[in-house]
């Protein structure tokens, strides 16, 4: 870009400084204190602001012990994560799964692990036929609607043509959920004496949200619950979380009902209720210039969530006022048991002293 605008500038006969990618990184997202940081560079201000961010960035770095991670996983209610279960109960862990690019990657997480291999776009079929023509065991290639569309065909062609055994998953949500909803053309079924293809249909949960004004939820029944884990190591849908016994928070179910059809004891049952989670800035008044609000500037910090909010906590200023909601929702690493999610009055002490 700043190529560009020098070239602009020079045509039109400016002198002037243009700076861009020596003082900016080339990569990663454009922070304001990074933004700050590259002001300075040039103009010598904004020095105090970067000092303030140091020392609340210093001072939440010595809480990262509290700040159980929460990896990103497929959405609640999302139709990808019923496939990945019913592939691994029918082929199990001995298959060689061929993955693709595309938000259902994230099903190569635990507890679903449903990819052994991700190279790049398109590259689930063609690795998949390349992989049959060496292997005893079954191999599957895994591949969104649009990224079959974008790239998948030809490699379809060419399966076909080498007729490699090979079962290809297409998992049709009917949009391109990654990359911002943009719709793709319709799919249809296809089958072959060869290779198999199976086209798993079932919209994107976040686009039945939004066309759908009531949602029923599910809930566990606690006096039915058995801690068995089934739900949340099968499953691993992050709005069910697990304490002594399962509980979904109903904020996050969708009401997709695959955890009802995979619990064991019947515990798990649909409960009617509205709902929705909220993840912003919110910002008013005179002399607003952009959406996002720089660190230690908040006023005000609403978290749903306590290891969320801390996590934040570098937002509030120093006189800004945290409101806390003290339910933890546990993420799926936590309901697994590979992490422990801290004691709720630890964390609301971190919450006051990080300010
Ligand atoms: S119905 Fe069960 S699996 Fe579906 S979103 Fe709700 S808690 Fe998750
Ligand atoms: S599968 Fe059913 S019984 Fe087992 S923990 Fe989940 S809700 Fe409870």
């Amino acid at each position: 870009m700043e190529r560009a605008t020098k070239e602009i500038a020079h045509s039109f006969g400016v002198e002037t400084e243009i700076n861009g990618k020596n003082l900016l990184p080339s990569y990663g997202e454009l922070s304001v204190d990074l933004v700050v940081r590259g002001i300075k560079e040039m103009t010598g201000k904004g020095s105090d602001y970067i000092l303030l961010v140091e020392d609340r960035d210093r001072r939440l770095e010595s809480h990262s012990d509290k700040l159980v991670s929460r990896p990103p996983t497929l959405c609640p209610g999302c139709a990808h994560r019923a496939m990945y279960v019913a592939l691994k109960e029918v082929l199990g862990d001995s298959a060689i799964y061929s993955g693709d690019i595309g938000c259902y990657t994230l099903g190569y997480l635990p507890p679903l692990r449903g990819m052994d291999t991700c190279f790049d776009m398109g590259a689930s079929i063609g690795f998949a036929s390349g992989l049959s023509k060496f292997v005893e065991t079954p191999v599957v290639a895994v591949i969104g609607d649009s990224t079959f569309f974008h790239a998948g065909l030809p490699a379809l062609v060419n399966l076909g043509y080498n007729k490699s055994k090979v079962i290809v998953v297409v998992m049709d949500n009917s949009i391109t959920a990654m990359t911002g909803h943009q719709p793709d053309p319709l799919t249809g079924l296809m089958e072959h004496n060869g290779p198999s293809v199976i086209i798993a249909k079932r919209p994107c949960a976040l686009l039945e949200s939004r066309r759908r004004e009531k949602v029923e939820k599910y809930r566990v029944l606690e006096d039915k619950c058995r801690a068995c884990r089934v739900c949340v190591i099968k499953l691993g849908c992050p709005a069910i979380t697990f304490k002594e016994k399962a509980k979904i928070v109903e904020d996050l179910c969708t009401g997709c009902g695959v955890c009802e059809q995979i619990c064991p004891f019947n515990a798990i049952v649909r409960w009617k209720e509205n709902g929705g989670s909220v993840d912003s800035h919110v910002r008013f008044g005179k002399g607003v210039h952009s959406g996002i609000i720089p660190k230690c500037k908040a006023d005000y910090l609403l978290a749903f969530e306590p290891v969320e909010g801390l996590r934040r906590a570098n937002y509030l200023s120093t006189d800004g006022i945290a409101i806390v909601n003290e339910e933890p929702v546990h993420p799926v690493s936590v309901s697994l048991g590979s992490e422990s999610y801290p004691e709720i009055d630890e964390v609301l002490l971190h919450h006051r002293i990080s300010q």
